[in-house]
């Protein structure tokens, strides 16, 4: 009998039996069996929904409940074996996906389904076969044997060099430390901030305080050292990790990998008939083309960068200085203070992470009449993870989460949501939809619980929402259920809609209870974090706009092969951009593109727009909240049957528009940035 606990698929994965021997033997065997499963339902002649789409389904869905809990703890308890582990798979995973999606006996199976039960199929069917169909295209179904061969290669190659781009991130980021043993030079940080970096001395035997470089740390240094060397230090470490400016470049440099992985993405493109990386990015996206994205980030831009260079202005007239780079953050948060007599660090105590989760837990029972309950019986790989149930009303389970949301060595940084187990119901199989939930605050001190800043409760709630959509899902098929066949530009709705409550006078109350005190955030706090929430919405605008031209230009206009000419036009691009959007010049020693995992190693690559382009969606589904009652449950019963419930099976504009009786429009968010009034 095997005993690998990877192939023991129950509820939840056996994470405390998972060893890094475990995970390639099982991924080759749900392959192995995957492929010798498919030559039998072809070489049967398999062309109807029963014989052939719902067994397909169910490969799929054992294939990612082996891989989930892989990938999951390759992020979050990295370990040298595991990664190696998790890296033997990769090309083995990307091979299987390329074989099914060039699978041309397989296309005209499906084709063949579509057209003898498209008739009497449902419209979350005909929705999956659709987008199998145009997913089989993209892949290069119908090419010369050639041309596929070509393709799969490419797939296996950039598979990897995303992955080797992301290693060296983290691991040039885990390389850099900064011991203090001046106490002078800590003037300015918060408490919690300090105890933690001796904490970490005393865990190396050093004295003073050792600061890591993560993103708790780095923000905290950038926002309150006053010791400007020191931000300086911090700011430059930061921004040039994994470059040819950080820590060992004859190791982590990331500079060739990004001229690679262009290069690759290109040809791939090119190989499928698209002229560049981001016509073939936006094939699956609900913008239409490259020219439309264009034209609405400028349309962004164009309003929102007066005000920017307005802020800016005011801001170095408030600092009485020239402001560089690792000045901003400080003096902003100096400025906020004095106009708002608010501190983001000041706030903290309200804003402990238990009440934080029971508060937007009671926000999410209100709107959708669930309810979220701890279970304690479950199998977890780390102590810090913690598993809630969301049940219905009538008590039936609907599906489950992990949270992991703290900041330690070994885990990637960032916060985000992951699924761990997707829905589906396919004849007498079913599985609850199950997420992870993973942020990286800063762990409890002693037996004080972590307290959370307000934009870390903010990035709470925007990574709750990814989980609500994963978990409120309705779809009986696993590639259209939740999160899955979402069109990448409509993902973030979800999420961003949620944050729109952690900042609602109706809902702090419920997220906040001071923890000597347990008093609530009091009115006077509450109207001058409300004042606040549009304060320099103009320069944050443009650094996100500054992020996705850069992504958009670099996969469309970027055609150089030699990795020096093609860095050069990179740089030469991001030089353009900064001048025609940003109003803060960074130095020259600047090398943000190098860490920049979302579009080189991460799913935003010719996509970064999508932020943006979702705020739009989130900030239009919002105000019809604000219309109605936040709480009104007429309007949150037609958000969660039009959208959450909806998941991927449906055209992410038709779903809008049922939930808002129109397309959608830019004024709610420019209002919410304040850029309009
Ligand atoms: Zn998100």
């Amino acid at each position: 009998m095997n005993t690998n606990p990877l192939l023991q698929i129950q509820e939840l994965p056996a994470f405390s039996a998972i060893r890094p021997e475990h995970v390639e033997p099982a991924i080759r065997q749900v392959l192995d069996e995957n492929r010798a499963k498919l030559r039998q339902l072809l070489d049967a002649g398999a062309n109807t929904w029963d014989s052939l789409v719902v067994p397909l389904e169910e490969m799929q869905h054992r294939l990612s409940r082996t891989w989930s809990p892989v990938g999951h703890m390759n992020g979050v308890v990295n370990s040298d074996e595991l990664r190696a582990a998790y890296n033997a798979c990769l090309p083995l995973l990307t091979a299987w996906h390329t074989d099914l999606g060039q699978n041309e006996q397989l296309y005209r199976a499906y084709e063949t389904v579509l057209k003898n039960e498209g008739g009497k199929l449902s419209a979350d069917q005909r929705k999956l076969l659709d987008n199998a169909l145009r997913d089989f295209r993209l892949a290069g179904v119908a090419l010369p044997e050639q041309d596929k061969q070509r393709f799969k290669a490419l797939m296996e190659q950039l598979s990897m060099l995303q992955s080797k781009f992301d290693e060296n991130v983290l691991d040039a980021t885990n390389a850099w430390s900064r011991h203090v043993t001046d106490q002078s030079e800590l003037a300015g940080l918060p408490t919690p901030i300090v105890e933690r970096a001796r904490e970490a001395a005393r865990g190396r035997e050093l004295d003073g305080w050792l600061f890591l470089l993560d993103a708790p740390n780095y923000q905290a240094v950038l926002m309150h050292a006053e010791n400007e060397a020191l931000r300086r230090e911090f700011y430059r470490a930061w921004v040039t990790r994994a470059s040819d400016q950080g820590l060992s470049p004859e190791r982590w440099d990331n500079t060739t990998l990004m001229a690679d992985i262009l290069r690759v993405r290109r040809e791939l493109a090119a190989v499928v008939g698209f002229d560049s990386y981001s016509d073939y990015s936006l094939a699956t996206k609900m913008a239409t083309s490259v020219a439309e994205v264009r034209e609405f980030l400028e349309q962004l831009a164009a309003r929102s960068k007066p005000l920017a260079q307005t802020e800016f202005d005011a801001l170095s007239k408030f600092a009485g200085r020239q402001l560089n780079s690792w000045d901003a953050s400080f003096y902003a948060e100096r400025l906020k203070r004095e106009r708002f007599n608010l501190s983001e660090e000041a706030l903290r105590p309200y804003f402990p992470l238990p009440r934080v989760l029971s508060g937007m837990f009671n926000v999410a029972e209100r709107l959708y009449g669930v309810r979220i309950a701890e279970r304690n019986d479950v199998d977890i790989y780390h102590p810090d993870a913690k598993f809630y149930d969301i049940l219905n009303a009538d008590g039936s389970r609907r599906g489950g989460f992990f949270v992991d949301l703290y900041a330690r060595p070994k885990k990637r940084g960032g916060a985000w949501m992951d699924e761990c187990v997707g829905r589906k119901r396919l004849g007498s199989a079913s599985a609850s939809p199950v997420a992870y939930l993973v942020c990286n605050f800063m762990p409890p001190v002693g037996a004080q619980p972590s307290l959370l800043t307000h934009s870390e409760v903010v990035t709470m709630f925007h990574e709750f929402g990814h989980g609500l959509h994963h978990l409120m899902t309705q779809v009986d098929y696993p590639s259209i259920a939740g999160i899955n066949g979402v069109a990448w530009d409509a993902v973030e709705l979800p999420s961003q809609f949620m944050e729109n409550f952690a900042w609602r006078p109706e809902v702090l109350p419920l997220i906040s209870a001071h923890i000597d005190t347990g008093e609530p955030l009091p009115q006077t706090e509450l109207e001058r974090l409300l004042g606040s929430r549009t304060f320099q919405g103009g320069m944050q605008t443009v650094r996100q706009l500054e992020f996705a031209l850069f992504d958009l230009r670099i996969h469309s206009e970027i055609r150089e092969d030699d990795s020096a000419a093609s860095n050069a036009a990179l740089m030469k691009i991001l030089d353009e951009v900064r001048t025609h959007v940003a109003v803060i010049k960074p130095p020259a020693f600047n090398r943000f593109p190098h860490s920049f995992q979302h579009i080189f190693s991460g799913g935003y690559a010719a996509g970064y727009y999508s932020y943006k382009w979702a705020e739009v969606l989130a900030a239009d589904a919002f105000s019809a909240f604000e219309e109605e009652g936040i709480f009104n449950s007429a309007v949150s019963q037609r958000f969660l049957k039009a959208i959450l419930e909806q998941g991927g099976s449906r055209d992410a504009m038709d779903a809008f528009v049922e939930f808002r009786g129109r397309k959608p429009k830019i004024e709610p968010l420019l209002k919410q940035l304040g850029v309009a009034a």
